[in-house]
Parts: C-alpha cells; structure tokens; sequence
C-alpha cells in the first residue's frame, strides 16, 4: 500500500518518541549536531513554566469585565506590554478603531396570551467575589445586532439551521413575519439569525437549552460547572463567514486612525434582523406558551414543558437599540529578532479581551502565553539565538469577531506574506486531551512536538495519550489506521478565532492548539466565567496550563530554530487524496439521496403515512444530482503525493549535510517552503466572498465556525450549484498542480546541493 512506504520513510526521518528515548532522534530539518543543541534548549525551556505564575496572570487578567473599549481591557494591555518589557523584549501596543456596538436599550416581553417580561440578568452569586461587577459588565447581548423593534408571533426552530426549515416546511409551518426562537450550538450562533431571516423571520431569539449546557449534563453554577437558569451566552453574530471578519467599516484593510470607512448601511457583515440571547430560565415561559404540531422528537430539550413548534399563540415584543461607537483595540505585539534569518517570522497569539471576566475565554490562555514568553527570555539571557524572528501577540478584540488579529493582518498584509512562515494560535485552555488542529503541512511536525511533551495526567506522552483515545472511540474500520499511520491526522481550520485572518486571507500556515475534554462547563460568555470557576471546575491546578505553555513555547523554538522549515508534504497529500474522495463520496450519496426520496414520492410512501389529525406535507420532488469530473483534482493528487515523497527523500538523505549546504540556498529552500501556504490560495477568492483565499479551508457560509474543506467545491454540491462546484474541481486543481511544482523545485534544490 502507498501508506507504507510513506511510513518507512517518516520512521528513517524522524523516529517517533514512542519507539525510542526523545532525545535520540533528529528532528526534522535539523542536521544532527543542531538538533541535539535544539532539544537541550528546549528541555531547558520546558523546565521554566510555572503553575503558580499561571494562576497569578490569571487572577489579575481576570479581575475585572474586560470587553473592547473598556478601562479593565485597556490597563490589561498595558499590563501585558508592561510585563514583555520588563522580560527584555521589544513590544509596543498597536492600535486600530473598530465598529463595537454596545446595548442601550433590550427589551423582551410575551405579549399574548399571557405577559411575560424577561429579566435578561445574570444575578450576582454570593460566593463568586467577581460576579457582582455590576457596573463594569456589558449587559447580555449578540453584537451587531442591528437596532430594531418587532412584535410577531413565536416560532421554535430547533437549532435554526438549513435543514431545520426543511423540516418546518414539512409541517407546513412558514417563519415568514415571525420571531424565531433557536437553541444554541450546532452551529455558530450568527447563523441563525442569517437563515431565519432569509425565510422570512423579522426576529431571532437564541437561548441556552439545559440539555446543551445546563442541569441535564451536571450541577448548575455556582454549585457545578453548568449553566444555571439566569446565565446567557453573549457573542458575535456578524455574517463573518459569508463577508469577512475584523471591523465591519473596514473590509480588506486595516482600521487605522486615517482608514476609509464604510457607513453603517454599506456594511456587509452585519445582522440583518434583531438577534438577542437569553437564559433558558427566560425562555421557557415562552417556549411553554407554543402550541401548534409538538416539535420532532430529536427538536426536544430537558426543560419540563411540551416542546411546540407554535407559531404563536405566543406573541413576542423584541425591541434593541445599540451606541454604535468606534472603540480602540490595543493589541501587544513582542518581537524576538533572529538570529540568522530575520526575515522568516514565526507568529504565536492568543486573545486577552473577554467578554466579561473570561477566565476559560480567552486568559486560561493568555496566561500560558504569557508565561512562554517569560521562559523564552530566560534562555535569551543563558545565550539562546533563534535562528529566525519569533513574534508573540496578544489580540483584543476577538470576541466581536476577530477585530484586533484581523486588522493587524490588514495592516501588515504586505510584509505578513513576504515573511510569515507559520502562525500559532490557542483561545483558552482546559483540563485533558491534546487537540490539534492546522495546516496538513504541519501534520508531521505537530505530531513530533507531541511526542516530547508529558500530559501532566497519566505521564504518557500527550501524543500517546491521544492516539490510544482515538484508538478507544475509532469505529472498527478506522482502528487500523490508527494502529499503521505513524501520524494522528489533524484536523481542518474553520474560523471562530484568532488564526482566521493568517490562514483564509493571507494564506500563512497555521495550527490552532488547545487541551481539553474532561471537564463539562457552562459558563462560555457569561459573567460566571470567571477565577472562580476555573479554580473551581477545570485546569485548577493549572498543570494543563503549564503543558500548554511547554507544547506552544516548544513548537515555536523549533520552527524557529530548525535549518529548513520543517513542513511535510507526503501528510499533506494523503488529506488532499482523502479529501477527494470525500468530495466524490459527498456527490455521490447526494444522488441516492433525492433518487431515494423521488423513489419514495412515486411510490406513495408520504400519502400512506400521513396522519390527517397531525397533517404534513410531502416534499418536491429533485432532479438528481449530475455527474461531476473529478479527474483533474484525482490527477493532481497523485502527482502532489509523488512530489512529496520526493522532497522527504531529498531532506532526509540531506539531512546530515544540512551544515554544509551554502545559506544563500537555504534561504532561497526556506523562501519556497514559505511560499507553499499561498500557494493554496487564489487571488479571486471563493465564490461570492473574496476576502477568503484559501481554497482548501474556510469556515462554511451555513456552518460559521465549523470548517469545509475544499470549500468552493464542497459548498457548491451541499448548496446544489454544481456548475460551480466544476468550475472550482479546475481551480483547485490547478493550485494543487502549482504546489506540486514548488516542492519538486524545493526537492531539487535539496538533491543538488550537496554530495
Ligand atoms: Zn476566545
């Protein structure tokens, strides 16, 4: 099998911790002298984060509600920038303005057939020291809402997502003129309002149902980890995905002082109905005054009411008014100069603006990253030169949607494409499993990270622990995989933080990297996220924290360091072949699909189960899907998996004679290994948004956060416009044929450079 001989190659490249002692293996794109002097370093490094650091920076990072614009936010920047100083670095805040609404006016009430006034309110908790910071809270809200006052019936429309509204059509049930009423998750939270307001919908409530986040999973805040009847989940609800994310007035570049700025109505991000979150203790009367057909089974939550799907009797009065105010995002960036090629930048960021105190989103962390930065100049200080430049970001901003990253990336989009190899990302920090997820051409280099970093646990390697945990939940036919592949797969980059703007716009790659899984939590966006939680119910003694910082300050140092940028193609490839046939599979199940339906439509199967007393009504019947081409894309793909094992044989038969090689060609090898990221992406875009360029990763336009691979192909069959869906097969194609092309030149560079 192809896999196989991949495999002998990674093993006589880089053998895995798993089989050996760590420190016997050269790490990939080291020659062997360097590599032993690397790993001293970084066991040096791994040697210096501190729990006791950790719950300090998070205790004062998290003292206060520190949203965009507030005075907590801003002194915690100048904290940060403060402590970057005081540790030798070089940093500076820069500082973009930013559309950040802000609630003036919510109103919520239940006009008909009962009164029902909604508290909209997340009481103080007499043992949470933090939760009574009344005045410095923002009131619980979705921004960029828009303004708005509706009175209309109300309908429950599940998760509010597309096949939802299938569903409702079945029943005969239109949301036209309605107030809708979703629960959260399943989806990112701004994709409800989108889709109900395309079916009409003039307003969206999002609540918190207790089967997602409440009592049905465990004990209720301030007792347990879960959501209690007052707490709400704030956030964004910007039409990111289908626009682009970052400031709203400012699309495509950076929102500085002297930008050109669209108005209010030119934007193209904003919601486009009034959207408002609420607890499920304010959504259940509400929800128990629908009546109409009972919802489907797999519609119904764990509150103790009969779930209906309305619409009406109950009639709802939603009325919002926001200050639409320009706030500054202070973002602290640190620079480490290289030593030997200053013009490779490795990134690594996490956000520091929450939307209250945000002690699991975003300082669990912030607070690691913090604390690499201060190990890192530690070994400045013992003599350590990276070899390459290391920049270390903390973002405001992220919560509206990415503000503080994105418009750093406009700003700097010029010299970001010329110098940034990779970008690392993490957003919060738990207790449990090592999750990674990124750039394929970073597969095989995160995988050996992992191998060397201890989980704090069961003092196992993270990476094992991992892979027997996959092995534990694989179905059957994927264990034998797991056993074989010497990498665990990682998986594909959506959006929903701080990497966004690197990898979809610029094409940079990146890895966005995070422990978690063991412990339930139900505080995401509320006031109750907080020091007293996470002290309470995850990482508390905040040795997740400390792997944290050993796995992100390790990776960095390593890229940094390492002779020849330590991408892989031979794992990339084998993704580009699975995502293929992926996408065939996808078509191809799509057309048994509306044949079976079509099928069940003649054959009377909807006339013989309807029931006149619950009345429904069958759907249209569907052309079937039409036969794709995906021969240009199979082609490529083997031709990129050929390319990629020849370049891992030119570095590994190179690898001993690395030293030797002339630095005019590692630079030029380097350039191009930089280069192969933009290489994925395309100038144009995808369809109908521009501002994403990748053409293998982006977050779906109907899913938000979650990601579609291949998206301008994947899309174009989910959403039915197959000519599109061929038209981009070419595209793809035809970035995969580029990037085949630059590795073979990157393999060729490698074969005659030496002996
Ligand atoms: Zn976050």
């Amino acid at each position: 099998m192809r896999r196989c001989a991949a495999v002998l190659l990674v093993l006589t490249l880089v053998v895995p911790s798993s089989v050996f002692a760590a420190d016997e293996s050269t790490l990939v794109g080291y020659y062997p002298r360097s590599s032993q002097t690397e790993r001293e370093w970084e066991s040096k490094f791994r040697a210096i984060p501190d729990p006791a650091n950790l719950r300090e920076n998070m205790r004062r990072l998290s003292a206060h509600p520190h949203h965009v614009g507030s005075a907590y936010d801003k002194d915690n920047a100048e904290w940060i920038l403060a402590r970057f100083k005081e540790w030798g670095l070089d940093a500076h805040i820069e500082t973009f303005n930013v559309l950040f609404p802000t609630p003036k006016v919510r109103v919520l009430e239940m006009v008909e057939p009962t009164k029902y006034t909604a508290r909209l309110e997340e009481p103080a908790v007499a043992m949470d020291p933090t939760s009574n910071q009344k005045s410095e809270q923002l009131p619980t809200y979705n921004a960029y809402s828009p303004d708005g006052d509706v009175t209309a019936p109300l309908v429950f429309v599940n998760y509010g997502l597309p096949e939802d509204y299938e569903k409702l059509d079945r029943l005969g049930i239109s949301v036209k003129g309605a107030i809708v009423i979703a629960k959260y998750y399943h989806s990112w939270r701004g994709v409800k309002p989108k889709v109900a307001a395309e079916h009409g919908a003039i307003g969206c409530l999002i609540y918190s149902e207790p089967e997602d986040d409440g009592y049905t999973r465990d004990v209720v805040f301030p007792q347990g980890p879960m959501r209690n009847s007052d707490g709400v989940q704030r956030g964004s609800v910007m039409d990111f995905a289908s626009a682009s994310p970052g400031d709203p007035l400012t699309p495509g570049v950076g929102a500085t002082a002297d930008a050109k700025r669209l108005s209010l109505k030119e934007s193209k991000s904003l919601s486009k109905i009034p959207v408002l979150p609420i607890s499920y203790g304010d959504a259940q009367p509400l929800l128990a005054a629908l009546k109409g057909p009972m919802a489907p089974d797999e519609w119904r939550g764990t509150l103790p009411i009969p779930y209906h799907v309305g619409p009406g009797p109950a009639k709802v009065h939603l009325k919002l008014e926001f200050n639409w105010d320009i706030k500054p995002v202070n973002d602290i960036i640190a620079k480490i100069p290289g030593s030997i090629a200053p013009d490779e930048w490795i990134i690594r960021g996490n956000h520091h603006d929450a939307w209250v105190n945000g002690a699991e989103d975003p300082v669990s962390g912030t607070s690691p990253l913090l604390e690499e930065a201060r190990a890192l100049s530690l070994l400045l200080k013992q003599g350590w030169k990276p070899r390459r430049t290391i920049i270390y970001a903390a973002w405001d901003g992220e919560e509206p949607m990415l503000l503080g990253s994105t418009e750093w990336v406009e700003a700097h989009a010029d010299e970001l494409r010329q110098h940034a190899a990779v970008y690392i990302n993490t957003d919060g920090n738990d207790r449990g499993l090592f999750e990674m997820a990124g750039s394929h051409s970073l597969e095989q280099f995160i995988n050996g990270v992992a191998r060397d970093i201890d989980d704090p646990e069961t003092k196992m390697t993270v990476w094992q622990r991992q892979h027997l945990s996959q092995i534990a939940n694989a179905k059957p036919d994927d264990r034998k995989e797991l056993r074989q592949r010497a990498d665990l797969r990682i998986d594909a980059l959506g959006s929903g933080t701080d990497f966004t703007g690197f990898l979809d716009h610029l094409g940079i790659a990146s890895l966005n990297l995070g422990y978690g899984g063991e412990d339930e939590q139900g505080i995401y966006h509320s006031v109750y996220d907080d020091f007293y939680w996470y002290t309470h119910f995850s990482d508390t003694d905040f040795v997740y924290g400390r792997a944290l910082s050993q796995t992100i300050g390790t990776s960095v140092m390593r890229l940094a360091d390492a002779e020849v940028l330590p991408y892989d193609f031979v794992d990339f490839a084998d993704t580009m072949q699975k995502y293929t046939k992926d996408l065939e599979k996808l078509l191809a199940d799509k057309q048994d699909e509306i044949r079976e339906r079509n099928q069940e439509i003649d054959e009377g199967v909807f006339k013989a189960t309807f029931d006149p007393r619950r009345p429904t009504v069958a759907p249209p019947k569907e052309d079937v899907a039409p036969h794709l081409n995906f021969a240009p894309m199979e082609n490529v793909v083997e031709m990129l998996a050929r390319s990629a094992k020849r370049y891992q044989k030119a570095l590994s038969q190179r690898q001993s004679g690395l030293s030797e090689i002339q630095a005019e060609t590692l630079r030029t090898l380097n350039a191009k290994l930089i280069d192969s990221e933009r290489k994925l992406t395309n100038e144009d875009g995808l369809p109908r948004r521009p501002w994403y360029k990748h053409l293998l990763y982006a977050p779906g336009v109907y899913s938000g956060y979650g990601v579609k691979t291949v998206p301008g192909v994947r899309e174009g069959i989910e959403e039915k416009r197959y000519p599109e869906a061929e038209q981009e097969i070419e595209r793809v194609a035809k970035a995969l044929e580029q990037e085949s092309a630059l590795i073979d030149s990157a393999a060729q560079l490698l074969e005659q450079a030496g002996p």
